[in-house]
């Protein structure tokens, strides 16, 4: 059998790093059962033995306050791992060591990778291993995760402790009070076997009373009675503490696990070698950096900066795959017979999803400068800076890290975004995230946007791109204060964040969170947009034009044919591939596609889609949309890349303008009924409406009520619309 280990540790450890030194390439990404948490699962060979390593999400703590803590907390409970390596921070060992503690409390195995070593070194710290490893009396292994260094001695440690017994648990005192309500909790707990099958009993009891709710909820399904025994002792020590110390039980267990590991510190285990009150780099740069004036001005500019850099760089490969798809259409187009599926496949595949995949260098390109902002410790310096004006508008510091997980740069998605709200204490400031993350300009709007400024702003990409973020950022905040002083009024809460020190991102720490999110991206498009392209397909293809319509197509062609000089005729007819034609033939040919461009467009119109397209044309001409785009934006509601592709196969399915076909962009530059007003007005919309399907049922579920969804939905498509229109009005009465 194979023994697995998880990896653990607080938020930039350097978890990953160490995670991809010691599995390589033998690893993979997936999600915990039932949540959306990234779950990344390796292999460790050498000499023979194999380790199974789970990297779990980073946590500070192990109460059930966040999504990552419970994740965490569940893997090492239920999966029962056989040993913990907890990541540690060698230069803010005070602080890891909480987490370490708690894991010694579970009683689970643990061995301590000592991180960072030469960042402690630089800072002068003197950490006596020895000695923490005795006091602590866990195997503790020096490593520097970036260099690799320490990796083949913490593997052979962990092999090594892994096939010693198990240590006993750490048992420490939490003072007089709560020790003995512990004691007394942990025997009843034991009399009835209460939940003794997967926690220690001292451990659920610790839990009941640090009010941890989802032990409680657990106890409460499993012995109800037992279970409001464990609260009564629980309420009357809270209520002693607080009448004796004004405290509360959480506090005090806190309070004591800092006490023991400040005891074992002060046994001679760190020693400061340089004066402490020197600035560290970090600061030093934090100095400029977060500076009240210096900052914002920064901070546009890195934006403006990573846009710049982004359509820059993928314009040539986005070429590339622009010509791939043209290319492969037109092997389909003579290849294939004619008939439904020649249709489908050239209309509903190619056009359709190969104008979404189209978009994957872009995609990459944005990721790539994500994650370089991101791995450096940048983006939580822009969560710290914005969090004043967060506040204003009723939000909170760490709804910053919501909206950029969902796209504030450009790039994320709604869905994780709304998981990323469980960090939101209060459930106010939570609701407004969770209804305002949906504006941020997710990876399935970009191609919408990168589509539309292709084809009309393709001097200015990049400064559309930050027109467009300030829009989305403006009008979330803006959605958050009406919110916030109206539906869902209520204080603010304060912010407290720790920002992380600078670091030099490595390259294959970028190229790898790179591929894993542009990865997403393609494997979406190639399964539920794939699908739900063939849908639309078929909505915009079926019911067929009734033969009685057909034939007045087919009359009006022959009319033109026999109208014509015989010659000519006859040369048009006999036409086979790449014709060289005579002027009065060219001439006929074009009069006979007008006339097939029409049949296809009343075919089209005749659809399904089509025929719903254009009943809403009435009330979306206001804003610019003829019906083709009303089809697009429906589609948009399952996901909205749909735009993209639901355009291309409505321009693919009415195109039969041999000579002028070319990419979607370029389609739509030309198409009658588009121009720059009526591109910026659909943007305006594509940012604000509804989100897609996906995300409207995880606000629902996070926010506990269907009506939340529905308000969602509705709210943002009618707030959408109003400023579609007040677009499109105003543009065109200035003239545009
Ligand atoms: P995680 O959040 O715990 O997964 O942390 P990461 O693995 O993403 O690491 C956070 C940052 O620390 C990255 O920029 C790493 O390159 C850097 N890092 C990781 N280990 C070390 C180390 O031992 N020394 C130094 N100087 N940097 C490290
Ligand atoms: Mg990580």
């Amino acid at each position: 059998m194979d023994e697995t280990i998880a990896l653990a540790g607080n938020p930039n450890s350097g978890k990953t790093t160490l995670f991809n030194e010691l599995t390589g390439s033998r690893q993979h990404v997936g999600n915990y059962p039932g949540v959306t948490v990234e779950k990344k699962q390796g292999t460790y060979i050498n000499n023979g033995y194999k380790l199974n390593i789970v990297d779990l999400p980073g946590t500070y703590s192990l109460t059930a306050y966040s999504l990552e803590e419970v994740v965490a907390r569940d893997f090492l409970v239920n999966e029962k791992p056989e040993m913990v390596v907890n990541i540690v921070d060698a230069s803010n060992l005070e602080r890891n060591l909480y987490l370490t503690l708690q894991f010694m409390e579970i009683g689970i195995p643990v061995c301590i990778a000592l991180n960072m070593m030469d960042v402690a070194e630089t800072r002068g710290i003197e950490i006596n291993i020895n000695k923490l490893s005795r006091l602590l009396g866990i195997p503790v292994v020096p490593t520097i995760a970036r260099s690799g260094k320490g990796k083949k001695e913490l593997m052979e440690t962990v092999a090594k402790s892994i096939k010693n017994t198990n240590p006993a648990p750490l048992d420490i005192s939490y003072g007089d009070d709560v020790d003995k309500a512990l004691g007394e909790i942990e025997e009843k707990i034991k009399a009835k076997n209460f939940l003794t099958e997967n926690y220690r009993a001292r451990w659920t009891a610790l839990k009941y009373l640090e009010k941890d709710e989802q032990i409680l909820k657990l106890g409460q399904k499993t012995n109800p009675s037992l279970s409001k025994e464990l609260e009564q002792i629980v309420q009357k020590v809270s209520d002693h503490l607080n009448e004796t110390l004004d405290t509360y039980p959480e506090a005090m267990i806190a309070d004591y696990r800092y006490g023991y590991i400040k005891s074992i510190i002060k046994q001679g285990v760190i020693r400061h070698n340089q004066d402490r009150n020197r600035l560290y780099t970090s600061d030093k740069i934090d100095k400029v950096v977060t500076n009240r004036f210096l900052g914002p001005i920064i901070m546009v500019m890195v934006l403006i900066g990573l846009y710049k850099f982004t359509f820059t760089y993928s314009e040539m490969p986005v070429g590339w795959f622009e010509s791939f798809f043209g290319w492969l259409g037109e092997f389909a187009e003579t290849h294939l017979a004619e008939g439904l599926l020649k249709s489908l496949i050239i209309s509903g595949v190619i056009d359709g999803v190969g104008g979404v995949l189209g978009f994957v260098p872009l995609i990459m390109f944005m990721f790539f400068g994500i994650s370089l902002l991101e791995d450096s410790g940048y983006l939580a310096r822009v969560a710290y800076m914005l969090d004043r004006i967060f506040r204003f508008f009723g939000l909170h510091g760490s709804s910053v890290m919501a909206f950029i997980v969902s796209g504030g740069i450009a790039g994320g998605c709604a869905v994780p975004g709304v998981m990323a709200t469980r960090t939101l204490k209060s459930p106010r400031e939570r609701l407004a995230t969770l209804l305002t993350v949906p504006f941020m300009s997710c990876a399935a709007k970009l191609p919408v946007f990168a589509l539309l400024t292709a084809a009309f702003f393709a001097e200015n990409e990049a400064m559309i791109m930050v027109i467009i973020t300030l829009i989305a950022w403006l009008g979330a905040l803006i959605t958050a204060k009406v919110l916030r002083t109206t539906v869902i009024k209520g204080e603010s809460t304060p912010f407290v964040m720790e920002l992380p020190p600078y670091r030099l991102p490595t390259f294959k720490g970028l190229l790898i969170h790179t591929w894993e999110r542009t990865w997403q991206y393609v494997k979406k498009a190639g399964t539920i947009i794939l699908g739900i392209s063939i849908i639309l397909w078929a909505m915009m293809t079926f019911p067929n034009l009734p033969e009685s319509k057909t034939k007045i197509f087919e009359q009006k062609r022959q009319t033109l044919l026999a109208s014509a000089p015989a010659s000519i005729a006859n040369e048009v007819e006999a036409a086979g591939k790449d014709p060289k034609f005579s002027p009065g033939a060219m001439e006929l040919k074009k009069q006979l596609s007008t006339i097939d461009s029409q049949e296809a467009e009343a075919a089209l119109k005749n659809s399904i889609a089509g025929r719903f397209g254009m009943a809403l044309e009435g009330i979306t001409k206001l804003a610019g949309f003829d019906w083709r785009t009303n089809i697009a934006l429906v589609g948009g509601f399952a996901a909205k890349e749909v735009v993209v592709s639901t355009l291309g196969t409505a321009y693919s399915l009415g195109e039969v303008d041999l000579e002028e076909s070319g990419s979607l962009s370029q389609t739509l530059a030309r198409a009658p009924g588009w121009n720059s007003l009526v591109a910026f007005s659909l943007i305006i919309f594509t940012i604000f409406y509804a989100p897609c399907f996906v995300a409207v049922v995880c606000i629902a579920r996070e926010a506990g009520s269907w009506k939340w969804g529905a308000f969602s939905m509705a709210f943002n498509t009618a707030l959408a619309f109003c400023l579609a229109v007040a677009v499109f009005q105003i543009g065109s009465f200035l003239g545009y």
